[in-house]
């Protein structure tokens, strides 16, 4: 007999939040002109709450707030080990908080929460501890030099670093900017993305719980042109760690050049090449190329966005991807069941928008989604491109949104040189069961991060980063403690 019971769908309640102030030298803060700015959920239009809008002046405080906290107070003068246990409570804490923070990114990002739950919050957490384990593992060497001396390096904290990180993964891109920071020994001033605020100023309460000094984190919302720009300018900063978009780095790297030559790394975009062979797993494949380009709606450095199939195989696997695209569930971030939920803001929904209808006009062939989804929030069809050429816009420029271009291709040398074709070279992906066919592709791609038979796999302690106008340095792993220390060479007179 059929059950006549109905399964709701469980949908987790969004939080309340109230107006958020800044966070320098330990205390709470309204901006020094008194300016706030709304900080929006992408899934309704609505204004969650104010933000205090930080500018030139609230930075200069910060500054002057890290850079006393890096040169006396209890923070220089502190253990490595003990930093590593801030780092750990701090891990311990986001831990206990895990379902307030990803329910305040779902909301604040407008990501699924099941994302929130099961990749943001669990690769934060890793992170701070994966740094936490190295604060009393950084040292030098000693050298064996010439004549009657003794040499060694030391390797010390750069100091005082601005960092400037962007919407699409709040609460792991400040993780992956302050566990190398606070293991070194530098202090911090932290830009979140307008957009997206809240989680990073909801962190920097609990580094304040678990110990951090006053001063040693701080953390100062508002706009790129004047927070961002005040940060990149300054002349007490001795770093500056930005992501997000190649024009930007260029905008950082200039301000840095003509104010104290603050080290700079970047985190850029990316056009990533995805290369699916004749001879590989199709399903496997298939699952790969779809969650590599829609995962966190597409708004990934690293998508999947030129996705490269062999003829022989390429009506079979479009007729698989069709089928998984169209049945994508769309809709509420906060129901435990939803893949898709809105772009971050009605800026790039309308961007993203512009580059479908671009595609459409160039002549790529729309074989599903392409429109906007409903009239309330930035939702946005999962949407596919078949016989895209390399010349069209949507297979030159970053779009990051749920746009799917596929490419046809015939052999491996073509495929290699269409692929590098870019000047973008953040990440590439190779499906294949020919190994010689997949450690050609690993070797022939001038980018950072090359998957063999995966998609969108990180580790806290492998590098991440770019070739080429996808930016430079490496995040992540032991090469990411290189971005935020300085060498001493240190000579002693042995007679
Ligand atoms: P963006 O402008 O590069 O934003 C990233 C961060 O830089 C934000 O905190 C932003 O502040 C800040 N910023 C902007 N202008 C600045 C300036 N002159 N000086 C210092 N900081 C500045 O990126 P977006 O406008 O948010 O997104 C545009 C496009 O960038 C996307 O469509 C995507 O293609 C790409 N993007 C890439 C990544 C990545 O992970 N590689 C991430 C995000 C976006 P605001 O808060 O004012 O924006
Ligand atoms: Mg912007």
């Amino acid at each position: 007999m059929a059950s006549a019971t109905t399964t709701k769908p469980k949908t987790i309640k969004p939080p309340k939040v109230k107006d958020q102030k800044l966070f320098i030298g330990g205390k709470w803060r309204d901006a020094v002109s008194g300016k706030t700015f709304p900080t929006i959920n992408p899934a309704t239009g609505e204004v969650i709450c104010q933000v205090a809008e930080g500018d030139k002046a609230d930075v200069d405080l910060a500054v002057k707030a890290a850079r006393k906290a890096f040169e006396s107070g209890p923070w220089p003068k502190m253990s490595a080990a003990e930093r590593g246990r801030l780092l750990h409570k701090l891990a311990d804490l986001i831990e206990e908080n895990l379902k307030e923070l990803a329910a305040l990114e779902s909301l604040d990002n407008g990501k699924p929460i099941r994302d929130s739950l099961n990749v943001d919050l669990p690769l934060t957490i890793k992170c701070y501890r994966y740094y936490a384990g190295w604060a009393d593992k950084i040292h030098g060497k000693t050298i064996p030099v010439e004549g009657p001396y003794f040499c060694y390096t030391r390797h010390e904290p750069i100091g005082v670093v601005g960092q400037i990180i962007p919407w699409n993964f709040p609460l792991l891109m400040q993780a992956w900017k302050w566990g190398p920071a606070l293991a070194t020994g530098c202090t911090v001033v932290l830009k979140p993305a307008e957009q997206t605020p809240l989680t990073a100023l909801r962190v920097a309460e609990l580094a304040q719980e678990a110990g951090f000094p006053d001063g040693v984190i701080n953390v100062v919302p508002g706009y790129g042109p004047t927070a961002g720009a005040a940060i990149s300018e300054h002349m007490d900063v001795d770093k500056v760690a930005f992501t997000g978009e190649t024009t930007t780095g260029q905008i950082i790297m200039q301000a840095a050049a003509r104010s104290n030559l603050k080290r700079v790394s970047l985190e850029l975009g990316g056009k990533s090449p995805n290369v699916v062979f004749a001879d590989a797993d199709l399903d496997a494949a298939i699952e790969g190329a779809y969650f590599g380009l829609f995962f966190n709606q597409g708004q990934c450095c690293c998508a999947g966005s030129r996705l490269f199939v062999e003829e022989a195989i390429h009506d079979q696997f479009v007729d698989k991807m069709l089928k998984k695209a169209k049945s994508r569930k769309v809709g509420n971030p906060f129901d435990l069941t939803t893949e898709q939920g809105p772009q971050v803001s009605q800026e790039q929904m309308d961007r993203i928008l512009g580059y479908i209808d671009a595609g459409k006009k160039e002549g790529a062939e729309l074989l599903c989604g392409g429109n906007r989804l409903g009239t309330k929030g930035y939702f946005i069809e999962p949407t596919v491109f078949d016989n895209v050429s390399d010349s069209m816009k949507i297979a030159r420029e970053e779009i990051f949104g749920p746009v799917m271009s596929i490419l046809r291709f015939k052999d491996i040398d073509e495929v290699i040189q269409r692929g590098n074709q870019t000047h973008y070279g953040l990440a590439a992906a190779v499906w294949t069961r020919d190994i010689t066919k997949a450690h050609r592709i690993a070797n022939s791609y001038r980018a950072g991060t090359v998957w063999v038979n995966c998609y969108d796999v990180f580790d806290a302690a492998a590098p991440f980063g770019g070739f080429k106008m996808s930016g430079f340095g490496r995040e992540l792993g032991e090469y990411a403690l290189e971005l935020y220390t300085e060498v001493k060479t240190v000579y002693v007179r042995l007679s």
